[in-house]
């Protein structure tokens, strides 16, 4: 029989009509003569609710311990919705992810699929007949026997890892949006969604900001060629007929796609922090001794941009952080001063990131130049500048966030229908 795997995010099991409502776009499935297996997250708003309890009780708590409380959301919507099949009379049984096991390294809080079972899937599959309800967001590290979870967004990557493991015809992400957008659509109301998109694209995209995949589970379906289909659980169940095209965003290889844009999509993240260290002496080993201890410290690093201070004698050095390392990498590079040897060190968090995604930018030149003047034309001060093969990212203030997006979004022709 063919298989697929149904992922549903918080918002599409946010409460018991929604589960119901999931239970229903299952069952569709079911009856269309699939073996399915389900994903599902915790309730909208529930995983932040347990991480703000784990913070309250403690700032610095037992990454072990967190886990074993983060993971929990998960353990109630695969129950309610076993019991939400059952009710309408589809075989069902919930599986944490230390029953199937879904194996992951020790990374707790961020930890990475090592191997999920999959025979023993399939083989459950033709014994039991029953659909499979696993919780997202969950694993085993298998030495030590303790739970982990994947990190935030993670059941995007259980669901992929999972379809990987049954060598599933297809992996549907249902979400509370119809597919993967030009753009994020609440915050321009222009974005349109996208047919198709290449893995590679998802991926930046996913990376630099769009939060409608987990990075993790775009890397994964690349990787073992999952195809994934992002669509929405909002849809009335009985008006999808489940052997047409269904609708939504296929993320596929590069030359599925027939139409290929130069550009495919914008994504913006405004958890960015910008640091500069002014006047320091522009001699060899300089960026050693001020990158080395930041990456001891585990501080991932982006854009950087090196010029010359106001001196003319010096150099300034300007990169970003993760705004949650933001205090940490100033901790850092205090202590590392004498070291380095500079005058000052500024920051901001008030910043953003825009990045301008898109395949066909290997073959065309010049296009972020266009942005710079489109932003310069609004009075957008551009603060830093990354470019690579398929995409460029420009550090700006943060409160010209929607501006910024809105314009390159109608610069690169993404308004049109
Ligand atoms: P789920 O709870 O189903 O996992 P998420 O909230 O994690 O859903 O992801 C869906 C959200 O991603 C959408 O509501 C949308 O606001 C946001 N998003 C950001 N960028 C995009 C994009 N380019 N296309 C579609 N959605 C996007
Ligand atoms: N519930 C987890 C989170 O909110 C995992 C997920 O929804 O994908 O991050
Ligand atoms: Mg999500």
């Amino acid at each position: 029989m063919p298989r697929l795997v149904m992922k549903f995010g918080g918002t599409s099991v946010a409460d018991i009509p929604r589960i119901r409502n999931v239970a229903a776009h299952v069952k569709r499935e079911v009856d269309a003569g699939h073996d399915i297996a389900v994903v599902v997250s915790a309730m909208a708003g529930k995983t932040n609710e347990l991480v703000g309890w784990c913070a309250d009780t403690t700032p610095l708590h037992d990454a072990r311990e967190y886990d074993t409380v983060v993971a929990s959301g998960e353990q109630v919507t695969s129950g309610l919705l076993a019991m939400a099949l059952q009710a309408i009379g589809v075989a069902a049984r919930s599986w944490q992810g230390w029953q199937l096991p879904i194996h992951t390294d020790d990374a707790h809080g961020a930890a990475r699929i090592l191997d999920v079972n999959g025979p023993e899937l399939i083989r459950r599959f033709k014994e039991r007949g029953e659909v499979a309800v696993i919780s997202g967001f969950q694993g085993l590290h298998q030495e030590s026997g303790r739970i982990t979870t994947l990190g935030r967004g993670g059941s995007d990557t259980s669901a992929v890892a999972v379809a990987a493991a049954i060598q599933a015809d297809r992996c549907d992400i249902y979400t509370d949006v119809d597919g993967v957008y030009t753009t994020d659509p609440r915050v321009v109301a222009k974005a349109r969604r996208l047919p198709k998109i290449a893995f590679e694209e998802m991926l930046e995209l996913a990376s630099l900001g769009a939060k409608v995949l987990q990075v993790r589970s775009v890397e994964l379906g690349m990787v073992h060629n999952v195809r994934i289909l992002v669509r929405s659980s909002f849809e009335q169940p009985e008006n999808i007929d489940p052997h047409g095209i269904p609708p939504g965003t296929l993320i596929c290889n590069e030359e599925e796609i027939v139409e290929q844009q130069m550009v495919t999509g914008i994504a913006f993240s405004k958890d960015e922090a910008q640091l500069s260290i002014r006047r320091v002496q522009d001699k060899p080993g300089v960026a050693a001794a001020i990158f080395g201890p930041l990456a001891e410290a585990n501080i991932n690093v982006d854009m950087i941009v090196q010029n010359v201070s106001a001196d003319g004698l010096t150099t300034d050095l300007t990169f970003t952080v993760p705004a949650a390392d933001y205090a940490r990498a100033s901790d850092v590079l205090a202590q590392s001063r004498t070291r380095i040897g500079y005058e000052r060190l500024d920051g901001a968090t008030d910043v953003a990131k825009i990045s301008v995604i898109g395949i066909g930018m290997r073959s065309h030149a010049g296009v972020a130049a266009e942005a710079f003047k489109a932003l310069g034309q609004r009075g957008i001060n551009i603060r830093a500048i990354t470019t690579s093969e398929i995409k460029f990212s420009l550090l700006i203030d943060e409160a010209y966030t929607e501006l910024a997006v809105r314009t390159l979004h109608a610069l690169y022709g993404l308004d049109k229908v």
